[in-house]
């Protein structure tokens, strides 16, 4: 299982689709999160290439007003090994029962 240690590394602050200003830790870059504000999920992204230094310090600025997203929990598949997000009973690919631990 992969640890769930906060971490005092950086935070990135980027926008939902619809334009909020949110941030994540770092350590959430691939995963789903849900907008504060307007509840539509976003996909956590790091940096991309092709960012000047001075994009991505902008990406990690902490002084910008950004409300903290919301995680979506995610379980991988103990069978299929996909990943499922929320809180699903059963494996949408597969159909095992997710609830046996
Ligand atoms: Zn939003
Ligand atoms: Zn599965």
């Amino acid at each position: 299982m992969p640890s769930r240690q906060p971490s005092p590394i950086g935070r990135i602050y980027f926008s939902c689709s619809n334009g909020h200003a949110v941030n994540a830790p770092v350590t959430w870059i691939g995963r789903l999160g849900i907008c504060p504000e307007c509840r539509e999920s976003v996909s956590i992204e790091g940096p991309r290439k092709g960012l000047t230094d001075a994009e991505i310090l902008k990406l990690l600025d902490p002084s910008r007003d950004a409300d903290e997203i919301a995680a979506v929990d995610r379980t991988d598949c103990h069978t299929c090994g996909r990943p499922i997000y929320g809180n699903s009973a059963f494996c949408p690919f597969c159909r095992v029962s997710m609830s046996a631990n």
